[in-house]
């Protein structure tokens, strides 16, 4: 048996979670690693030609399928990479990994295609970077069929009754959502930041979870026993009895503490020490979260990332008009008369799609997202704008629209929805006649001219995690720049200050849906600024709102005064752990601020 270690990592889900390792392959790029005994070497180079015998096939088929629906000029290129993957010269050097560097098929398809993707983008030709491209498309289609999530299941499949705890590099968002709830209690990444979206579904979900684990995949191998501290960031490989014996008690006390919680946080509204009304809502992501939004007293949804409705889907479709709007419907009458904030496809960048972004883009995450790609599909945005007018009479919809980054954008939305309006009314399906329309600040650009943007919408909802990443340069989901990914950063607050002035001169609301509004520490300061909506993962809305009873504005108008006048993140994290402890007393909920 392994000796007990324990490794460090970035938490991002509270919680205690005991249970087995599964090792997962992510659906997209990511390879795992793993060293072969001796005697495995020629099983996993059968395992490999089985693989690329089955890829030739799907690829020949779809090359006939795309001849007989687009022509045979649109064919070539699956002929292309069929070709390679019957090519001795490309195979070759894959098997050879996998024998000499005693390597998992996986990692030698990824580490050869890698070089090769490497040898051709450095010719001077323009047409060996599409050789370069073709490259790595093949090398996808063979890590796919050499079972990625497919492995992960059957594994889990052998491990039959034991809490499984999924072990990866990185999970995208659509791995993400399709963690089997059922049998999966937390999840480890090598790779990840605090705002990244598999983070934020972990809270959504209340599944333990650590990333940004250096070393992760070198030391915890599969069916290893794994502990798992969301709170404070740590994993436990192979744990003695007594550590199991202490987190089990302190899982048991956090459930105690939670049920309590959740109890004090239903029905009324709430008001802070001096009256204040807030409103504390739920970011949610599938259809399956909206008895959470109730079951946590949240008042309302305050952001459905409707992308997911695509993202937990399997293959490439979109959902439908009908399908979309039967969603938007449920949660609507599910949660009537509560508001319920949709936001509107924010696909592109880090959040999968690439098929719809039509090229390669170098920097996806200042490329094609959000609405500028539903801009780019106008027949996805209409389909979709149809679909959420048509069920609006159903309950209280408020429509979000995601990376703004000025004026026009808005004004080509509202264009687009009047037409799509025409065409709901046009079918006999009637539509209230007055749905706001709302801006997600998230771009540095549109919190500067948030003066401008106020007057054209009917609210703004702050999206802390891009506008972090955008102003201070920092990759949300990068754990090597994970330190510089500073919410308290005085450039933040600045912005946040002036969108907060200027919703106020407008007098059109403003709240705040990014994972800044989690963290009760920065929420004195949203609420010294004026704002009084805020929105996050269901599990968080019960700790905030007896947080909030128990605060006056007065308090937070002084805490945010004082934390707009500091000069660097670390003095305003400081001094805001500082004050939360002062203004909670003993009892004070956590914050992830460094003091
Ligand atoms: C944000 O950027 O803060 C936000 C709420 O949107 P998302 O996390 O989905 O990018
Ligand atoms: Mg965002």
């Amino acid at each position: 048996m392994k000796r007990p270690l324990s490794l460090t990592g970035i938490p991002v889900s509270p919680g205690v979670a005991i249970g087995r390792a599964v090792l997962w392959v992510s659906r997209e790029d990511s390879s795992p690693k793993r060293a072969l005994e001796p005697e495995e070497i020629e099983p996993e180079i059968e395992r490999f030609r089985k693989a690329a015998e089955a890829a030739v096939q799907e690829t020949e088929s779809t090359a006939r399928h795309v001849k007989e629906r687009l022509g045979p000029e649109y064919a070539g290129i699956f002929h292309a990479h069929a070709l390679f993957l019957k090519d001795r010269t490309f195979l070759g050097p894959i098997e050879r990994r996998i024998a000499h560097e005693r390597v998992n098929a996986e990692w030698a398809v990824a580490a050869t295609t890698a070089d090769l993707m490497a040898r051709f983008r450095s010719l001077p030709d323009e047409d060996f970077a599409h050789n370069a491209a073709d490259i790595d498309d093949v090398g996808r289609v063979l890590k796919r069929h050499l079972g990625g999530e497919e492995n992960s299941r059957l594994r889990m499949e052998d491990l039959a009754g034991e809490a499984i705890v999924l072990v990866a590099d990185e999970l995208t968002p659509s791995d993400a959502v399709r963690i089997p709830r059922d049998r999966v209690v937390a999840f480890v990444t090598e790779r990840g930041g605090r705002t990244s979206h598999a983070a934020i579904l972990a809270r959504s979900f209340g599944l333990p979870a650590v990333v940004g684990v250096p070393q992760l995949l070198a030391e915890v191998g599969e069916g290893d026993r794994v502990v798992v501290d969301g709170r404070d960031g740590l994993v436990w490989r192979e744990p003695s009895e007594d550590v199991v014996a202490f987190f089990r008690e302190r899982r048991n006390q956090e459930a105690r503490r939670e049920r309590s919680l959740k109890e004090r946080s239903l029905g009324g509204i709430t008001r802070t020490r001096d009256g204040a009304e807030v409103a504390v809502r739920a970011n949610i992501e599938l259809l399956s979260e909206i008895g959470d939004v109730v079951e946590y007293g949240a008042d309302g949804v305050g952001l459905f990332r409707s992308e997911f409705l695509y993202l937990s889907k399997e293959g490439v479709e979109f959902p439908s008009e009908e399908e979309q709007a039967a969603a938007y419907r449920e949660i609507l009458e599910g949660l009537a008369p509560r508001p319920v904030v949709i936001r509107t496809y924010d696909l592109g960048g880090k959040k999968g799609a690439r098929h719809l972004v039509g090229s390669d883009e170098s920097n996806p995450v200042l490329g094609l997202r959000g609405v500028r790609l539903c801009f780019a599909r106008p027949e996805m945005f209409s389909t979709q704008l149809r679909a959420l007018l048509a069920a609006a009479a159903g309950g209280n919809l408020r429509l979000l629209v995601p990376m703004v980054s000025g004026v026009e954008e808005i004004r080509r939305v509202r264009t687009l929805l009047k037409k799509a309006r025409e065409d709901v009314l046009e079918r006999g399906i009637s539509v209230p006649d007055d749905i706001p329309l709302g801006a997600m600040i998230e771009v540095p650009s549109a919190a500067m001219t948030a003066d401008l943007l106020a007057p054209e919408v009917d609210f703004l909802s702050l999206g802390t995690n891009d506008l972090i990443q955008y102003t201070l340069a920092v990759d949300r989901a990068n754990e090597t720049v994970s330190d510089l990914f500073r919410p308290t950063h005085p450039a933040v607050l600045r912005l946040v200050a002036r969108v907060a002035e200027a919703a106020r001169t407008a007098q059109k609301p403003l709240s705040v849906c990014g994972e800044m509004a989690a963290d009760p520490a920065l929420v004195i300061l949203f609420l010294g600024l004026g704002i009084r909506e805020f929105s996050m993962g269901p599990r968080t809305v019960p700790m905030m709102k007896e947080f909030l009873r128990g605060i006056s504005t007065q308090d937070a108008e002084r805490v945010a005064r004082a934390a707009l006048s500091l000069s660097t993140a670390d003095e305003v994290s400081t001094f805001l752990a500082q004050e939360l402890r002062d203004l909670a007393g003993d009892g004070a909920p956590r914050t992830a601020m460094r003091a």
